[in-house]
């Protein structure tokens, strides 16, 4: 499908233009503790009642793991991009062996008929154990010892019943198979399994992010969020049964204790009465397969910043009366939907943060505010980042692109040889990536396209920490900072040690510094906040957790942000699904 822009650029000037563009797309910290406070909100209406935007699924997972666990399992993992099976060994020690085998899900599966994708899923299954018979023996399942335990990881909205069976609420990211919606996702997998006579058993039903907080609680000894910054965006943590108002009468309800929720936080504000919505925003999720639904996700993750970009693109492309971007011209990826991808954005972002070397006799004077003044660059400072944004290599901060400057021979020929360097690189990978012919990508246009990329993936790193300082703010291990605006961070000294309230809270006792229960780990009076992450975004995109960071910084403050320990949650779908199937057979599945 192509796409063209309808954007009114008339009577601007083209710096007008960009600096229109540039103020929608700039978040104030601010608006982000004001999407905290909402987000809290929705994060108590999920939990208190079924049927809500923000499902707030519980998982009935009731802890997390420390490392002692042993045993082996199938794992599958449906959910984005790819398709993924694999044998876990874990080995009790924290560590863990992994074979696993990728098959991709063609647009066909997606959006046909559940039970011919979910007999890929079997055939996916059978494939792998002809190509990979298993090693070592998988665990018994106890009545059924013949047959191989499964854990399956399904990341899309689940309304789980039990540790082994959920209800598919909604598809999000691009599938929209048929006949699928309302029925049990268990069933329909084991369905699939039994149709084609295979010795395996799903035991377990895991989502993503459930699975991140697992297995990096797992290899790390504690943690209480796992978050996905991936082909979507989720996240879940570990959550007093207490504040779980809707599960009413359920067994785990009157067990008490903790139990792991899922919280679906791409749903967050779907009516879009709090984020900071653009036109480029409206044309996406107007021709998205799920308009109105998953709004956050849509600001965020990595099947949409790619998107979003290029509708940005589009609109400079075709702004009139004159173009302002590549000469007026569109390739097939601009003009595509979906066709730039967010991996591109990552490698414009790199190619502007490779040191250029330059003739030392001019590089030396190279290092400070003048230059970034000089290509009429214009540093922001955001709290808690003071100094930071004086820093020329590495640096993360806008650059509005002056039109004046670099539309003129003398202003170009006035850059600083190491900006030039930059932009020459940047222009290469546009050449490149956006398949453009070499003479129709010029400096500026380089320059304007950095800049878009750098707007579109910073606002979704500052959205995600909204939805970080969300949880630890719901778990009591952070407050607002004093006033939510100015950046100033509560003085440790008179900081209330909310943390300290959690680990007493139910009795639960600290082993070795972890606390089993609430997955902290304690390291001398600091309380360390375990956060498990995965996902393609957050690995690979330049920044994208120093700007989440800030972010936290500027809602929670430092004291908070600084004791937040991000790491990723290695293998996570694979090895959180065989943690559950573990926790499945432990209760006598
Ligand atoms: P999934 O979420 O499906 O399990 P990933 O975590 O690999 O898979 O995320 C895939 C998404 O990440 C895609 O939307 C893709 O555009 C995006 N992506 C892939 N590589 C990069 C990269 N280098 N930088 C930023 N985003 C990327
Ligand atoms: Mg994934």
């Amino acid at each position: 499908m192509t796409s063209t822009s309808s954007y009114s650029y008339l009577h601007k000037s083209p710096q007008d233009v960009l600096n229109d563009i540039d103020f929608q797309l700039t978040l104030e910290p601010a608006l982000l503790t004001k999407l905290t406070k909402a987000f809290l909100e929705e994060i108590n209406v999920g939990l208190g009642r079924y049927g809500e935007d923000m499902a707030m699924v519980p998982s009935f997972v009731t802890g997390v793991p420390d490392g002692s666990e042993i045993g082996t399992f199938l794992a599958l993992d449906l959910g984005g991009t790819n398709l993924r099976v694999c044998e876990v060994v874990l080995n009790g020690d924290k560590t863990f062996r992994l074979r696993q085998q990728k098959y991709k899900v063609s647009d066909q599966l997606k959006t046909g008929e559940a039970t011919v994708l979910f007999d890929y899923l079997a055939d996916s299954v059978d494939a792998f154990l002809t190509t990979h018979p298993p090693e070592s023996p998988t665990s018994p399942i106890s009545d059924v010892p013949d047959v191989l335990p499964l854990g399956l990881t399904f990341s899309f909205p689940v309304e789980q019943t039990a540790l082994g069976s959920g209800t598919i609420l909604t598809w999000t990211k691009g599938f929209s198979a048929k006949n699928a919606i309302g029925n049990d996702v268990v069933k329909l997998l084991q369905d699939a399994f039994d149709r084609k006579h295979m010795h395996v058993k799903c035991v377990a039903l895991v989502n993503d992010t459930v699975g991140a907080l697992l297995s990096r609680a797992y290899t790390s000894g504690g943690c209480m969020l796992g978050a996905i910054f991936g082909t979507g965006t989720n996240g879940a943590y570990l959550e007093e049964v207490a504040k779980i108002p809707k599960l009413a009468n359920n067994l785990a309800a009157t067990k008490g204790g903790y139990m792991v929720v899922n919280t679906e936080w791409g749903a967050f504000n779907n009516k879009r009465t709090h984020l900071p919505s653009t036109p480029f925003d409206s044309a996406l999720d107007r021709t998205s397969i799920n308009p109105r639904f998953q709004a956050f996700e849509k600001f965020i993750s990595g099947m949409y910043l790619g998107e979003i970009t290029r509708h940005i693109l589009l609109s400079l492309i075709d702004a009139a009366p004159r173009p302002m971007l590549f000469g007026g011209k569109a390739t097939k990826v601009v003009n595509d939907q979906w066709g730039l991808d967010t991996s591109v954005m990552s490698e414009v972002e790199e190619a502007w943060e490779m040191r250029v070397t330059v003739d030392t006799t001019v590089a030396e004077d190279l290092n400070g505010v003048a230059n970034i003044n000089e290509i009429g660059a214009e540093p922001r400072s955001f709290p808690g980042e003071i100094g930071e944004n004086l820093l020329w290599d590495g640096d993360d901060h806008d650059i509005l692109p002056r039109w004046d400057i670099l539309s003129t021979p003398e202003g170009l020929a006035s850059l600083n040889p190491k900006v030039k360097g930059k932009l020459e690189k940047v222009r290469k990978v546009l050449v490149n990536r956006l398949e453009y012919a070499d003479e129709d990508v010029e400096l500026r246009d380089a320059a304007i396209v950095r800049w878009t990329c750098h707007l579109v993936a910073r606002r979704a790193a500052l959205l995600s920490g909204v939805a970080v300082a969300a949880i630890l703010l719901q778990t009591g291990r952070a407050t607002f900072i004093q006033d939510g605006q100015n950046g100033q961070t509560v003085p440790s000294t008179t900081e209330e040690p909310t943390s300290k309230k959690v680990n007493g809270a139910n009795g639960t006792h600290a082993v070795n510094g972890l606390n089993k229960v609430t997955g902290t780990i304690k390291d001398g009076l600091e309380e360390k906040i375990g956060v498990g992450v995965d996902g393609s975004l957050i690995q690979f995109y330049p920044h994208f957790e120093r700007t989440m960071r800030e972010s936290l910084r500027s809602i929670v403050g430092s004291d908070a942000e600084s004791r937040v320990e991000i790491g990723l949650a290695k293998d996570g779908s694979g090895v959180g699904a065989a943690l559950c199937a573990l926790q499945a057979l432990k209760q006598g599945f």
